[in-house]
């Protein structure tokens, strides 16, 4: 990845100033993916002739003296889940593979108010289900830095789109770590806000109580740069929250005086590969070398997020794929002589639905089932409190909270069979979505691995709407070049 090109907030001047125009951006990001996406495969459509057309009317507003926006010109791809009225929405599902959207999410409005460029858009798991895109119906993405091994999901297209060159920032959604987690495998910069900054409506939910939208970028201040654009009480949808945002992108650069770093004892966990744990203690040793109070604080439930949220988030979206049914929405199975309306349902949604989703609905429907549900949802829901409060006691001691992203750096593609031993990669990402609180992800450093350089991410949490000390906590991190 170039992190020697110009900030985007500096190109986008460029672009407003009549410097550049967002044609000739769009044209060399589109010869790069005409070069290389082929093999990657971080896109599941590209538009190419609609972003010709919208760069076209960003240079033609600039030329008549009008101002395009504060994303005049920035390339941005959209992770497949998110509806917009170009090409399709399919969720990387057999489900969807010709659901076209007739509106625009929320997100993408704004971006487009705000002259940004929309290049295609990309590869996930099935409905973001997963931390590798394997479980994409149209085949697995590639990471850039090696490409025998996994870009991590569930929004890998998105991180391997900016990791590869293909685009200046990309958006994804984060149920439990699907914005952070590939980030960190790819070698760039993913962030998750706050549970109700950033509106939900047009993005095809998951677990509604745990998503997020949030960007992919090359720097945390191209991140912040796009941040800024979507967030905002949205009348569509009722969780997103009236609290005041101030733009961060100017702000971005300045330190935080007197930066208390949380460190969890249960982070420096025997899971973490040497290379995560020794990135980590780069971090704790830069995060003193730059002047901040390391803090001892303590998250014993650590463990017990993934038994939560893999209770939480499968229940929600055994309610929220209900409407997949071949009627309402999506692929309808063709009947054989006899066959009746029930048939109708469950060919439609066996067809439809990956071996993944699947699980999950199943899952979702037996912790949902009379007899169980006290016993696993009303369990997990006491937990979810329990999770948060013990991240208030830690923020009363902090103020941002350090440890790794994964426990991993990428892993080999097909390399990791059983389901479980995939949802414990998400050991130090669920959590931040159970308690709402807003996470970034930074790269760290690399692992080598035969030959390769494996990017490894550190991730940064903060207290619910305290975007900017997160943001300039990772500014921070990001300059003391782990
Ligand atoms: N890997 C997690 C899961 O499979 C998180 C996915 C996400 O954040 N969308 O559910």
């Amino acid at each position: 990845m170039n992190t020697t090109q110009k900030p985007l907030i500096e190109i986008c001047g460029d672009v407003r100033a009549g410097k550049v125009t967002a044609r000739s951006r769009v044209e060399s990001y589109l010869a790069a993916i005409a070069a290389k996406d082929a093999e990657i495969h971080a896109f599941n459509e590209i538009h190419a002739d609609a972003a010709r057309a919208q760069a076209d009317a960003v240079d033609a507003a600039v030329k008549a003296g009008r101002d395009p926006g504060a994303l005049a010109g920035a390339v941005i791809a959209i992770k497949d889940n998110i509806v917009m009225r170009e090409g399709r929405t399919t969720c990387s599902s057999k489900m969807l593979a010709n659901y076209r959207s007739p509106f625009d999410a929320t997100v993408i409005d704004k971006l487009r108010a705000a002259g940004a460029v929309f290049i295609g858009k990309t590869n996930l798991d099935e409905f973001a289900m997963g931390s590798s895109t394997e479980n994409s119906a149209f085949g697995v993405t590639k990471n850039p830095h090696d490409t025998t091994r996994v870009a991590g999901g569930s929004s890998g297209g998105s991180a391997a789109a900016v990791a590869a060159g293909f685009c200046d920032a990309a958006l994804g959604s984060d149920t439990g770590g699907s914005i952070r987690q590939p980030a960190a495998l790819c070698g760039c910069v993913g962030f998750k806000p706050t549970y109700g900054r950033v509106s939900r409506y047009g993005l095809v939910a998951f677990g509604s109580s745990l998503d997020q939208i949030g960007p992919f970028a090359r720097t945390v201040a191209d991140a912040t740069l796009v941040y800024d654009a979507l967030v905002g009480r949205d009348a569509s949808d009722s969780t997103t929250a009236d609290v005041a945002h101030e733009p961060l992108a100017a702000k971005v650069a300045q330190p935080v005086a007197k930066l208390r770093v949380g460190i969890p004892r249960e982070y420096k966990s025997s899971a973490n590969s040497p290379a995560v744990a020794a990135a980590f203690e780069r971090a704790i040793a830069a995060a003193r070398a730059f002047g901040a109070e390391i803090v001892d604080v303590e998250l014993p439930l650590t463990d017990l997020g993934i038994s939560t949220y893999y209770v939480i988030a499968p229940a929600e979206a055994s309610s929220n794929l209900a409407r997949y049914d071949g009627i309402r929405y999506g692929h309808r199975a063709k009947l054989a002589p006899g066959e009746d309306l029930e048939d109708l349902y469950s060919k439609s949604r066996a067809e439809g639905f990956g071996p993944e989703v699947q699980r999950r609905i199943m899952l979702g429907t037996y912790v949902l089932s009379s007899g169980y549900y006290d016993a696993y949802y009303k369990r997990a829901l006491q937990v979810r409190r329990l999770i948060k409060e013990e991240f208030d006691r830690a923020f009363a001691k902090c103020d941002v909270i350090l440890g790794p992203t994964s426990p991993i750096p990428a892993f080999p593609i097909g390399g990791m069979k059983d389901p479980l031993s995939m949802y414990m990669c998400d050991v130090y990402t669920v959590n931040t979505n159970i308690a709402g609180i807003p996470g970034i992800s930074i790269n760290a450093g690399f692992a080598d691995e035969g030959g390769k350089k494996l990017p490894i991410g550190i991730q940064l949490q903060a207290k619910a709407f305290d975007e900017e000390t997160l943001l300039r906590a990772a500014g921070m991190f990001e300059r003391a070049q782990l």
